[in-house]
Formats: C-alpha cells, sequence, structure tokens
C-alpha cells in the first residue's frame, strides 16, 4: 500500500470512528458495522448461566487486589491504608468448570510457583461511569466461584524490578470459574464463607464480609477508572494463606450457597 493510500485508509477509518464515537458504547457499535467486512472471526468467551441454556457473554475480567486484610499483609502492605488496584486478565483466560466434575487445568509454562487464589465473582448486566455505591449492586446480574490463577515467582520477581507482573497474572485458563448464579435466582452475596483445599486439606477460609472493599464499592472504585459495560466481570480478591500446587494436585472452592468448584492439575 502506497504513502497516500494509506494516510486516506487511515483517514477513512477515523471518520468511521468518529461517527459511531456515541457515548456508552464506541467498541461495540465499530464492531457490528464493520463485522461483515471482518478478516477472521475471533471467538466470544462465554460463561454457562446456571440451570439455563442461557449464556453470559464475558466483555472484560477486572481483578482486585489485596482485598481481604490477612492477605494483604501475607502479601507485603498495609491494609489499612491502601485504596484498592484492578488488573486484567485476557477475557479468553476464562475456562470453565462445570458444577460435580474435576476439570484437568494444565500447569503453565515459565512457573516453578503456581498459587490458587479462590475468589467470589461478580458479574454485571449493565455499567456505567462513576457508579454511586448505593446503587452499585443494581449493576449486577449475579455470582459466580472463580480462581484466580498466579504464576506467584513472575509476579514477584516482575514487582520487584518495578516491570508490570501482567504475565505472573493474565495467561492461558488462569481464571476457572464455574457456572453464573443470577441474583434474581439465589440473591446476593454478602457475607457467605468462601473457602479452598487442596487435596482435602484446608488452605484458605474465610467469609465475604472479610473484604476490605466491598461488592457494591468495588465497582463504583472500579467504575471511576473504567466505564462500565453488561458483560464486565470482576474477580472480588482472595482470602490469606494462597499457597502452590503441583501436577496432580486436587484444588476443591466452596461458597455458601454455590455448587463447589474443582480443578486437577496436570
Ligand atoms: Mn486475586
Amino acid at each position: 500500500m502506497g504513502m497516500i493510500s494509506r494516510r486516506d485508509s487511515i483517514k477513512a477509518g477515523l471518520a468511521a470512528l468518529a461517527s459511531t464515537a456515541v457515548a456508552g458504547g464506541v467498541s461495540r457499535e465499530v464492531s457490528a458495522q464493520t463485522a461483515s467486512e471482518a478478516l477472521f472471526t475471533v471467538q466470544q468467551t462465554f460463561i454457562p448461566i446456571a440451570n439455563s441454556t442461557q449464556q453470559f457473554p464475558v466483555r472484560r475480567i477486572y481483578c482486585i487486589g489485596r482485598n481481604y486484610a490477612a492477605h494483604a499483609r501475607e502479601m507485603g502492605s498495609d491494609p489499612t491504608r491502601e485504596s484498592p488496584f484492578f488488573f486484567q486478565k485476557p477475557t479468553d483466560a476464562i475456562q470453565y468448570v462445570a458444577p460435580g466434575k474435576v476439570v484437568e487445568h494444565p500447569y503453565p509454562s515459565l512457573t516453578k510457583n503456581y498459587h490458587y487464589e479462590v475468589e467470589l465473582v461478580v458479574a454485571l448486566k449493565s455499567g456505567g461511569k462513576d457508579i454511586p455505591i448505593e446503587r452499585a449492586l443494581e449493576y449486577v446480574y449475579g455470582y459466580a466461584l472463580g480462581l484466580d490463577m498466579t504464576r506467584r515467582d513472575l509476579q514477584r520477581l516482575l514487582g520487584d524490578q518495578k516491570k508490570p507482573w501482567e504475565i505472573g497474572k493474565s495467561f492461558d485458563r488462569s481464571a476457572p470459574i464455574g457456572p453464573i448464579y443470577p441474583v434474581s435466582a439465589v440473591g446476593s452475596f454478602l457475607k457467605e464463607p468462601i473457602s479452598l483445599a487442596v487435596n482435602g486439606v484446608i488452605k484458605q477460609r474465610a467469609t465475604l464480609d472479610q473484604m476490605i472493599w466491598s461488592v457494591a464499592e468495588q465497582i463504583s472504585k472500579l467504575s471511576e477508572a473504567n466505564e462500565l459495560f453488561a458483560g464486565d466481570i470482576i474477580y472480588s480478591g482472595t482470602p490469606e494463606n494462597v499457597g502452590p500446587v503441583v501436577k496432580g494436585d486436587v484444588i476443591l472452592c466452596k461458597l455458601d450457597r454455590l455448587p463447589d468448584l474443582s480443578i486437577k492439575i496436570t
């Protein structure tokens, strides 16, 4: 492509962007407009909705860091002074784990210290900017039980080197998750016990009311940083006593009122 025609096509692209840049849905309108000309299909990630044939399309996976005081302390920070911080995993990091099954989860490359983090996951049915705390739960579609799997050695090494610790957290299948349970069927999750066992030995145990930042506060805070949309999910942080697994280990996660979630490291 010559210089001029490339510049022209960039201009045309920008014009198309501008014409669809209406509040609240730039990327989706652009993709809808150009879908028929797409070079290839990129697979959408879905999470099954419990007791339904419907699927929850995932837009973004947000995660909150250090959201239980004892876990913040074990990671070397002061839980009383820090604002919440967020990171993302790629959307296709989802690994669906059906209830009643032990799903094989491959030990990832590049790590020798692979950690579990059991978490409540919040799925949004709508979004917005600057959502007030007192209205935040109105945006929740449902809840799921999930694992924020972590290459802890890479996370720590890169952090110590003041480099982004992205690949410590964001990699293929780093987000195992069970089905989503709609609020309309199961209500909200606010103070339920959550736990994780490895090979039958309890490792993590807490209640959801021990979160430093509640689900409503997380949604509100996150909406100050990014406009939220239906399809966004939030991993809401893990209790203390994270730790390593090796090949052959079986992880069993429990959250009151939801079915267990289990994976085997292979
Ligand atoms: Mn986590």
